[in-house]
């Protein structure tokens, strides 16, 4: 019979001894030693020894003999003092001595061992995830996403902000992905697109004069998704009026250090402020890892006049030459290593890395020296990079947007592969300044944030200008560890800016109107000047936690394929559920 628990497993000490108790929960382990049998009980809160010998009775010694792994069970017992105590559980210096054992419930077979060291792979993790979700990381996991957002919570009510909902079945809201859509049955023929962000509807709400909102705010982005990416995933989205972008970044910094403190018990130091160049400049990247040197140098003034092919090539198509150098890395690198590097910036459009090592008497040999004409001394070279004798130099030629980020996730990489990043520290940067605009593959101008980010107001004449590319937005990221954590902007609170930077990227004034019609009334009736931000709370944990994935920071996430392993979603619907909506499926046609 059910009856109330007195304890929870991870809670008695020696203290308790003398005690009667009932715990409950899951079977880690059960040996039985003919005559004494130990049962690890484990629940949410931890383990502790359950001990059936011959102090109990013959019912409770009898359920023993069916226990096996990971049955759910009820035992009542008394509290004892430990023979010999196991300093490795916090509850070794007791156990309980059985006085009834009841079987709640039993398992099938076991597709995987939950408390053991991982030997499955993840698609059956995931197709039985309530199993997997047992594995003590991950209820630590979710234990510390759950008291993080508690955190977050608790701040910025302390600072006058309303949590408000925003609708799940909207309007499309571009964030640079693809729109999932859900089609309507009273409307057929028509969609509603799921959120990508609220970010229309907590402008909306500034409109509406509600002056602080966040909200614990579930996004979808049909992309091909990558490692880190998920379709569904959560930000903490947070909208304030007449803000500048010191108070958003403010606000957003107390965030993070609630985050920080309430998880890791981490101080957050004050947080440095890059431009967007300063960061492309020495990192590369615009999410720079700030915990380790190995910055980037321009070579371009350095090599101007060099006549080896590569170099001379891409300066002459208005590229540029950088490079960085490994510290002593000159003598343990080997060929395999600097082939599987230059593999590596390939993928970013580089043709190839120039790698040079430095002799202990300052020569550079490997194919960076050939930079350097018969005869003309590698000084200005390697004193240009910062390297000396022992080090590796590592260089590449060629356009800027493929140098850059070659190189930048080349530094990152090999410092992973040399251990050169110091473990448990968190650095903290914000890029500020971004370009408001960029490039697309077709060559039109799209915005490098969203749509209603405000230009600079210095820069606000340049919009529909050949100046377009130089245009700087009032946006900003908070970057933890070379990942993009947060990021937000200043918005645009006027109608006629807004119609501007529609028209800047190609959008007509009938689309303006019918795709964000709703939007541009709202600004023409009296907006306050508002900004905000979100994090990926997501991203956020996993940092937290010290995760290679985000899959293991969410309760129940999908494949890099946008499947549910679990519930097998997506899947085919009858035929009926699509006349009802009048959708025909062509994806059997052939
Ligand atoms: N809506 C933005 C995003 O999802 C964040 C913001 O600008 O507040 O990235």
């Amino acid at each position: 019979m059910l009856i109330e628990r007195t304890h929870t497993a991870g809670e008695l000490r020696a203290s308790d001894v003398g005690t009667k108790v009932v715990v409950q929960g899951w079977t880690q382990n059960v040996r039985d030693r003919g005559g004494v049998a130990f049962i690890v009980l484990r629940d949410r809160y931890g383990t502790v020894q359950i001990t059936v010998d011959e102090r109990s009775p013959e019912a409770a010694r009898e359920a023993v003999k069916k226990l096996a792994q990971e049955y759910t069970i009820q035992v009542k017992g008394e509290v004892v003092a430990r023979y010999q105590p196991n300093s490795a559980m916090p509850t070794g210096e007791i156990e309980i001595v059985a006085e009834e054992v009841e079987i709640l419930s039993a398992t099938r077979p076991l597709p995987f061992s939950v408390s053991g060291p991982v030997d499955a792979g993840e698609d059956v993790r995931l197709r039985y995830r309530y199993l997997d979700l047992r594995r003590q990381e991950l209820q630590r996991n979710l234990i510390m996403r759950h008291k993080a957002v508690f955190a977050v919570r608790r701040v910025l009510d302390a600072q006058g902000f309303l949590e408000m909902e925003t609708p799940i079945l909207t309007k499309a809201t571009p964030e640079g992905a693809r729109d999932y859509l859900v089609p309507s049955r009273v409307h057929p023929g028509q969609f509603y697109a799921l959120p990508q962000s609220p970010q229309l509807f907590k402008q909306i709400l500034m409109v509406a004069g509600y002056d602080r909102y966040f909200q614990i705010a579930r996004c979808f982005r049909d992309e091909d998704l990558r490692a880190d990416r998920q379709p569904e995933f959560t930000q903490i989205d947070l909208e304030i009026s007449f803000s500048t972008r010191e108070i958003v970044m403010r606000v957003a910094e107390t965030i993070a250090r609630a985050m920080w403190k309430e998880s890791r018990d981490f101080d957050i130091p004050e947080i440095p402020v890059m431009s967007f160049h300063e960061s492309i400049a020495r990192y590369g990247v615009d999410a720079p890892d700030i915990r380790f040197g190995m910055e980037l140098s321009n070579l371009t003034d350095t090599v101007v006049h060099s006549a080896f092919a590569p170099v001379a090539g891409a300066i002459a198509a208005g590229g540029i030459v950088k490079g960085f150098v490994i510290t002593g890395a000159a003598e343990a690198t080997s060929r395999k290593h600097l082939d599987a590097w230059t593999v590596f910036v390939k993928a970013y459009g580089l043709t190839g890395l120039l790698w040079g090592k430095v002799a202990s008497d300052g020569t550079l040999t490997g194919p960076a020296a050939k930079i350097i004409a018969e005869g003309e001394s590698s000084a200005p070279l390697l004193s240009a990079l910062g390297a000396g004798p022992h080090d590796l130099v590592v260089i590449a030629a060629g356009d800027k947007g493929a140098v850059n980020p070659g190189l930048g996730r080349l530094r990152v990489s090999v410092a992973k592969e040399l251990g050169l990043i110091p473990a448990d520290v968190f650095k903290f940067c914000w890029v500020v300044d971004f370009p408001m605009f960029e490039k697309d593959p077709e060559g039109a101008w799209t915005p490098m944030h969203h749509p209603f980010t405000s230009p600079r107001a210095v820069h606000m004449d340049w919009l529909n200008t050949d100046k377009m590319g130089d245009i700087l937005a009032d946006a900003y990221d908070l970057v933890c560890n070379g990942s993009e954590i947060g990021g937000g902007s200043i918005r645009i609170h006027s109608t006629e800016v807004q119609q501007k930077v529609f028209a800047a990227i190609g959008i007509t004034p009938e689309d303006q109107s019918k795709r964000f019609g709703f939007l541009l009334d709202a600004l023409a009736h009296g907006a306050p000047p508002h900004g905000g931000l979100a994090f990926g709370l997501d991203r956020c944990i996993a940092i937290l936690t010290g995760s290679e994935s985000i899959r293991d920071v969410i309760a129940f996430p999908k494949t890099t394929s946008a499947q549910c392993m679990m519930t097998d979603a997506p899947s085919e619907v009858p035929l009926r559920d699509l006349d009802v909506l009048k959708i025909r499926s062509t994806a059997g046609d052939a």
